[in-house]
């Protein structure tokens, strides 16, 4: 964690306190823009890295990436082959031709092996 600037550390706070308490992209800016207020009277000029920054930093030190599945729309089937849920029948696909909705899962075996 000493490898990392002042900004980086805080971010990687900042960002386990927004996944732990589910903030909104919303709630997260007004939490960085509070710290940089309070920052900037200490250290003028001090800059939060952007929720961005802040996740691709995050996925940088943290080498075991989620794998996304194709899920109904409405949630009740996780498709394999099929386009259409033998549920409800919810697409699997939009118009636009990208997933309706994804699940994503950690991978337990990759995550185990890398701590
Ligand atoms: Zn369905």
């Amino acid at each position: 964690m000493s490898s990392f600037t002042v900004a980086q550390r805080l971010a990687l706070k900042l960002y386990a306190l927004k996944a732990k308490c589910q903030l909104t992209n919303r709630q997260y800016k007004m939490v960085t823009d509070l710290v940089e207020d309070v920052v900037n009277e200490y250290a003028p000029g001090f800059k939060c890295l952007s929720q961005y920054q802040s996740q691709r930093l995050v996925e940088s030190i943290y080498p075991v990436k989620p794998t996304a599945h194709d899920m109904c729309p409405k949630g009740c089937f996780l498709f394999g082959d099929q386009t259409i849920c033998p549920s409800c029948g919810g697409r699997r696909y939009k118009t636009n031709g990208t997933p309706a909705r994804q699940m994503k899962v950690l991978p337990i075996g990759r995550y185990i092996q890398w701590r």
